[in-house]
């Protein structure tokens, strides 16, 4: 841990933030019987095998072993440290850290991510004051007023106006009193040549990028006439990653959660016509092509099923090509929404209207069908036609990972363009052979998802770690059993190192209550024994006595008869005078005594 935070603080921020919420705002849960199950956020799977149990306050994934407590959850999927998870949550839910023992590093660090979201805040209300200002907003309220977006929808997504000057923000941060250095960190003031800051956004509508619980990350900026570039984003900070965030995410969850679907279109005035029209699960993406992490946080979050926009011109025809792969592998479906040429989101909301919009939803095609559509549009099926058809869709359709997704497209494709259906499926195959020699680093799966992570290093057999770790179960689950465990020195027999300092740490201080658990997650102090014990702990073994004794027995006797026959493998070759095999054995009996 990089700070001292005092135990209950850490404890009563633990039990103020439901560890249910905290992970509902991200993942999609379920209920099954006491706890909670979803999509995990950390590997790609298809059906549900990370589990929430709100009564134990852990999450643990049985497909990729992820697992731990509420601040754990937070560091690995917000990608942030311990310090500010505990902050963040301290925060959040109003309760005061001690700063007194903290080194002025270590309150610089707890502290920058907080000041960055308070900063953003404050330049929001500026942005939105800009805009309400009589004289120096009224041109940007005249065009949002022309291009038909209400009142209402302006103030719901915090639209705002950088004015048209070189300095109004940096005068901004200074009358406030903002640090330069951490000014200079949000994106939104640029460093001169020779010295002092400028306005990033200057002459722009601005719309404020929200995080899932509300906190401004960034924001993006729109010209009021034809100058270039037409939109500007803020560069990427500690707080704003492009690749994990979407416009109007916040505003959109809980009817794509209700509905099951999202709408998904690319620029901000398409996402804002669409909720003025009342589709308001949609999301946006910010100047980046749509990312695996977009699909992956947008199926474990929103939906499972995905309506995109994209335009009919040739870029759009790339962006679906590329974006296949992505829908495929996280299971999500997706479907393609074309509007008549010459029409966005924005344009076709506010001429037709939603039922004409709802109508064009309803005959979207499938993103694969899609595809071989438009390539069969753009290309025709002269011979050439049907070989550059061919060549476009192999890319596509090679990194389709399931395999009877893939040769039913191909299958459609063959039928439609009338070439046998092997010679495709050749050619595709080559080419998933090539992409994979290029790319020694597969972009399909995750890499947890075939290995499940391995506990210590040394070699032991899968037969004995299964022992252990059922009898540290039962030592998390059955704390009656500990006096016996102490008694029979049992962790002297363990060979999983790990093991041993957890379960030490277990007889130091059983778990009786839900607060022991919290208090032993406290003490450990590497996610990956957090990891651990969550796992452990998820399960539902009900423990008695006798089973307990009987599993102390079974696991003695077999770590003895391993000894006994080290020592009988090490006489006999003392006696065939096998040199090699009898330093092997002995270092072997060497590292278990180590290990004791
Ligand atoms: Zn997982």
């Amino acid at each position: 841990m990089a700070i001292y935070i005092p135990e209950e603080k850490l404890l009563e921020i633990r039990s103020a933030a439901n560890i249910s919420d905290i992970i509902s705002e991200r993942v999609v849960l379920k209920k099954t019987g006491k706890d909670l199950v979803g999509l995990c956020p950390f590997h790609s799977e298809k059906t549900p095998s990370f589990s929430v149990s709100p009564v134990k306050q852990i999450f643990h994934c049985f497909g990729c072993g992820a697992g731990g407590d509420v601040f754990s959850f937070l560091m690995k999927h917000d990608g942030i440290g311990f310090s500010d998870a505990v902050s963040s949550l301290a925060r959040r839910y109003g309760i005061d850290l001690p700063t007194g023992d903290m080194t002025p590093g270590q309150k610089k660090n707890i502290s920058e991510r907080q000041q960055l979201f308070d900063l953003n805040k404050q330049v929001l209300s500026f942005f939105v004051s800009r805009l309400a200002s009589r004289v120096e907003g009224e041109k940007a309220r005249a065009y949002l007023k022309k291009r038909g977006f209400s009142q209402e929808i302006i103030k719901a997504f915090g639209l705002g106006f950088a004015p048209d000057e070189w300095d109004s923000l940096v005068r901004f941060f200074q009358k406030i009193n903002v640090p330069q250095s951490i000014a200079e960190k949000t994106g939104l003031i640029v460093p001169r040549k020779n010295q002092g800051f400028y306005d990033r956004f200057r002459n722009r509508i601005m719309f404020p990028i929200f995080d899932v619980t509300h906190q401004v990350i960034g924001f993006g900026g729109r010209v009021l006439d034809d100058s270039k570039p037409k939109y500007l984003n803020s560069p990427e900070t500690i707080i704003y990653n492009k690749s994990k965030s979407l416009f109007g995410a916040q505003a959109a969850r809980n009817k794509a959660r209700e509905t099951g679907c999202v709408y998904i279109v690319e620029g901000y005035f398409d996402l804002l016509a669409m909720h003025q029209h009342g589709i308001t699960n949609t999301v946006a993406t910010l100047g980046t092509a749509l990312t695996a992490e977009h699909v992956r946080l947008l199926r474990r979050g929103f939906a499972q099923k995905a309506f995109l926009l994209f335009d009919s011109d040739e870029a759009g025809l790339k962006a679906a090509q590329r974006s296949v792969s992505l829908f495929m592998n996280e299971a999500m479906d997706a479907v393609v929404i074309v509007l008549p040429k010459g029409y966005d989101p924005d344009s076709y909301m506010f001429e037709f209207g939603r039922p004409a919009f709802e109508t064009l939803s309803e005959k979207a095609a499938g993103m694969v069908e899609f595809l071989i559509e438009s390539a069969i549009s753009v290309n025709g099926l002269s011979m050439e036609g049907k070989v550059r058809i061919i060549s476009e869709l192999t890319g596509p359709l090679s990194e389709i990972n399931d395999h009877v997704a893939r040769s039913i497209y191909i299958q459609y494709l063959s039928e439609r363009i009338g070439v046998d259906e092997s010679a495709i499926s050749e050619k595709i195959q080559a080419e998933g052979k090539r992409a994979a020699y290029h790319q020694p680093v597969a972009q399909s799966g995750h890499p947890c998802e075939t290995e499940p992570q391995t506990d210590g290093e040394n070699a032991i057999s899968p037969e004995m770690n299964r022992l252990e770790k059922h009898i540290m179960t039962m030592m998390l689950k059955f704390p009656g059993i500990l006096p016996e465990i102490k008694k029979r020195r049992v962790l002297e027999f363990f060979s999983d190192k790990q093991l041993i300092a957890i379960g030490a740490l277990l007889l130091e201080h059983p778990v009786v209550t839900q607060e022991d658990l919290s208090g032993l997650m406290n003490r450990l102090a590497s996610p990956d024994d957090q990891r651990i014990i969550a796992s452990l702990a998820i399960c539902d073994d009900c423990w008695d006595y006798e089973t307990g004794d009987k599993l102390l027995c079974q696991f003695l006797n077999s770590r003895q008869r391993r000894q006994g026959s080290l020592l009988n493998q090490i006489k006999a070759a003392e006696k065939n005078n096998d040199d090699t095999l009898l330093f092997e054995l002995l270092r072997k009996k060497q590292a278990q005594r180590a290990n004791r």
